[in-house]
């Protein structure tokens, strides 16, 4: 039967799919056309409640935690039903996150449903428990083992850029480590993680109370979520201020966050390029910032040039980025969607005002397409003239617009990537290999892609240094978030 969404079973909660309590819905809407395009259910505090005390009880009484072969079957199920339902989810995710039909091949949906995967390998291969030998402390012979426990109730809390991608990151990994979790979804995209948790309780093993959905309009939802004292960590992907918002609310009860936050991201240019090299590497920072119109944590928005090639630079930029016109999201050829909203375009067009009025110039685009009336779509934008303390080169504005910077040399080009509270990701493009080294050890950030590499899969640790965020999501280290340690001391006798 295809998948639908539908307000009366969004709520996952104990192993039953159920409308809110109050029977509240609210519209959930199309970017591309500004129109909506249905209803959610519209989850209060008495449904987060209710999910909140299933995934304690699941946990604390069920044998969830111990049976890493159990959990393993389970997430492949909930692989191969997000799988068989792809069709259905790729027209919601196109639908309702305005995104390009092309990242759902990847990481938009296939990517991250197929890396459930290597978390079920994950549960069944992973060393639950170390024996460190023996050892005499203070005199007495010991025999210690480490174990490797679940950490116990998840609060997974996300944004709604990349819904799939950031649900099943934080879920995988955590069912398959052992824990129970609460999914809070944005108010943005309520059916993709919706039909996830329609899928994991129709299609999967997964007992009751091991993962609850609450979808809701209201962030206070979200916080309510981050201060119960019965969730062990929260882990929280979206702006730092949210993030400081929630790592508040769960200090009071002492709670381990993982965050995982803004960024803004440089791509450095080396001299050492030929004209050649130089253009295909511009080409690459522009198509990077017009991706799903620049709405990606992780998305590199200061180019960082060599002060003598800088109208060559900004030339090749700007040729590149006119070439990526905003379009329909559902169209296969489209790099370039909707901002999520009006309102975000609007922020995003304040950022352009802002980035004038503090000197700098629109080098190209900046525009609501011509012609396109409806949809929350706005132009790739280039612009020049600013140095690295203008606000518009600081702040994360989270749309397709790129800050092109003049360097004068390598190590001014890392002081000048350094130089930002944030510290997520990052580009080094440049053909002398002992130059290149220096500079992806000189800049301060959790993931970077050397002239063209792409860090982006199931086993690579992904997060921020500085204010993009605490913590690792993927692969190994992003497995372990969701551990705790014991140490078991044996006496010899
Ligand atoms: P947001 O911070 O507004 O919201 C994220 C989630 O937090 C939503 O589910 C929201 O309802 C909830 N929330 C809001 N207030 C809360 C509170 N006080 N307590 C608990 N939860 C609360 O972010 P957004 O606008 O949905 O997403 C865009 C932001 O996310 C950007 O800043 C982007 O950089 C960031 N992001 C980071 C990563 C990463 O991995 N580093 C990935 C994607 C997006």
């Amino acid at each position: 039967m295809p998948l639908r969404p539908d307000a009366s079973t969004d709520l996952l909660i104990d192993g039953t799919l159920v409308p809110a309590a109050s029977g509240a819905t609210f519209a959930t809407f199309n970017p591309a056309t500004e129109e909506p395009i249905g209803r959610a259910a519209d989850g209060g505090g008495d449904d987060m409640d209710a999910a909140i005390r299933a995934a304690r009880r699941a946990f604390d009484t069920t044998g969830w935690s111990g049976d890493h072969a159990f959990r393993a079957r389970c997430l492949r199920q909930l692989r191969d039903g997000l799988q068989r339902h792809v069709e259905e989810l790729r027209e919601v995710t196109i639908a309702e996150a305005g995104a390009p039909a092309l990242l759902t091949a990847g990481p938009q949906l296939e990517g991250p449903v197929a890396d459930l995967g290597y978390f079920a390998d994950l549960a069944e291969s992973y060393r639950w428990s170390t024996d460190l030998g023996p050892a005499t402390p203070m005199g007495i012979p010991t025999r210690r083992t480490l174990l490797r426990e679940a950490a116990g109730v998840v609060a997974a809390i996300t944004p709604w850029n990349f819904p799939h991608q950031i649900t099943l990151a934080k879920i995988g990994p955590a069912l398959a480590a052992g824990c129970t979790a609460v999914l809070k979804p944005a108010p943005d995209t309520p059916w993709c993680a919706a039909l996830v948790g329609r899928i994991a309780a129709e299609e999967t093993d997964l007992p009751p109370g091991v993962l609850g959905v609450v979808t809701s309009s209201d962030h206070g939802v979200g916080a309510q979520l981050a201060a119960d004292p019965r969730v062990d960590v929260v882990s929280f992907t979206g702006s730092s201020a949210t993030g400081r918002a929630v790592m508040v609310a769960a200090s009071e009860n002492l709670t381990k966050v993982f965050l995982e936050l803004g960024g803004k991201s440089a791509f450095v240019v080396l001299d050492c390029l030929d004209a050649d090299r130089l253009r295909a590497a511009c080409a690459t920072a522009a198509f990077t910032v017009a991706t799903h119109a620049g709405q990606g944590c992780a998305i590199t928005t200061r180019l960082l040039v060599p002060r003598h090639r800088l109208d060559e630079a900004t030339a090749a930029t700007a040729a590149a980025l006119t070439g990526l016109p905003p379009g329909d999201p559902a169209d296969p050829g489209t790099v370039c969607g909707p901002l999520i909203s009006e309102r975000q375009r609007e922020r995003v067009e304040s950022y352009l005002a802002l980035a004038v009025e503090e000197g700098g110039t629109v080098v190209c685009g900046g525009r609501r397409p011509p012609g396109r009336e409806r949809g929350c779509f706005l132009e790739p934008t280039l612009i020049a003239g600013l140095d690295n303390t203008a606000r518009a080169a600081r702040e994360e504005i989270f749309g397709p617009v790129l800050a092109i910077i003049p360097h004068d040399g390598d190590d001014d080009a890392v002081r000048i990537a350094n130089d930002s509270p944030y510290g997520l990701s990052g580009a080094v493009w440049g053909d002398d290999p002992a130059r290149v080294d220096r500079v992806v050890r000189g800049v301060r950030t959790g993931t970077l892609g050397v002239n063209g590499g792409l860090w982006y899969s199931p086993d690579v640790p992904f997060g921020g240094y500085k204010q993009s965020g605490i913590g690792r999501e993927m692969g190994v280290a992003g497995f372990e978030e969701y551990l705790e340690t014991k140490a078991v001391a044996y006496a010899e006798r």
